[in-house]
């Protein structure tokens, strides 16, 4: 069979299962498959692949037709600027996450912080962490899980992306592990609830990490922990940066302003335009 043959068949399996991306699905996972670069076998369509390689291949397709996530299969996915290792020890970083890393981004800038101690609470892959560090090389990061397997893969992408020194992992629940005290911190904490977890999509559902997703009745459990023990954590004045879910920011905003240890409290939305990341500044006590 050439290339445009079993890209077509590949396809029309995919579509006849309700797979969105069929057509992109079947490139990537042929590329991932034959270990070619997607956009050159795409320029040789007749290309005929060998029996070994159809098998192979067949065999991938089978995966994504029981709906394993395309970046499980392949075992990377593209973040920020960079590639991550990823597998089913943690989130596939999503590409909304990257509003967090803009808007703690943006703090620095405007605030003038040039060497910024930043944490990241429930780092999975290492996606903040990792971006946060690559754009700011004067940055301390502290990255905390309480997944052990989550933390073996954050540190191997540290290793490969070359920030293993300026990156500190520590595993632990929430700030249990955690000394010091920060200019910024950041999570994409667990946000899911019980009824909208049963609803999630098998392909979330049935392959990522439960701990990573799910937050408890209500979906905001960690909102609550995380606005509350931050203030110990951050420096006066110091910002904390949540992801939230699209339908919490009302209830996200409460709890902060309950708090009442944060100011300049504000939503940023993503580019979907949906609530996405929440931020307040630390008051300044006295
Ligand atoms: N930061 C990554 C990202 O944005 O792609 C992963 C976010 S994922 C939604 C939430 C992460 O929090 C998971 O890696 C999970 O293991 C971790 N986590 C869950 N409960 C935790 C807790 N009590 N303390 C620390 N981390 C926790
Ligand atoms: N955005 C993820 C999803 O909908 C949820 C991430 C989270 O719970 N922090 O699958």
């Amino acid at each position: 069979m050439t290339i445009r043959e079993i890209l077509n068949e590949a396809t029309h399996s995919f579509e006849a299962v309700g797979i969105p991306s069929a057509r992109l699905d079947a490139e990537v996972l042929l590329a991932f498959c034959l270990k070619l670069d997607r956009l050159e076998f795409l320029k040789n369509p007749e290309t005929k692949i060998s029996k070994t390689q159809l098998a192979d291949f067949k065999k991938i397709v089978a995966r994504r037709l029981k709906w394993e996530p395309v970046a499980y299969i392949t075992g990377r996915k593209e973040f920020w600027s960079f590639t991550l290792e990823v597998n089913q020890g943690v989130l596939i970083p999503r590409p909304d996450t990257e509003v967090i890393v803009e808007e703690a981004l943006n703090i620095c800038r405007t605030q003038n912080l040039s060497k910024p101690r930043i944490l990241d609470i429930g780092t999975g892959s290492g996606a903040i962490a990792l971006a946060l560090a690559r754009e700011l090389p004067d940055a301390k990061v502290v990255a905390t899980d309480i997944s052990p397997a989550a933390l073996i893969v954050s540190q191997k992408n540290a290793l490969n992306l070359g920030l293993a020194k300026q990156v500190e992992f520590i595993q632990g629940d929430l700030f249990e592990p955690v000394n010091g005290i920060f200019d910024i911190i950041v999570s994409n904490p667990p946000y899911i609830a019980d009824r909208e977890y049963q609803e999630l999509p098998p392909g979330v559902k049935d392959y990522e990490p439960k701990e990573a997703l799910w937050a408890g009745q209500t979906g905001v459990e960690f909102y609550e922990k995380l606005i509350y023990q931050s203030k110990n954590h951050l420096n006066e004045n110091g910002w904390l940066l949540l992801e939230i879910g699209a339908r919490q920011e009302e209830n996200v905003r409460k709890i902060m302003e309950d708090c009442g240890n944060y100011n300049s409290i504000d939503v940023r939305n993503d580019y979907a335009g949906l609530p996405r990341v929440i931020k307040g500044r630390k008051k300044v006590s006295g």
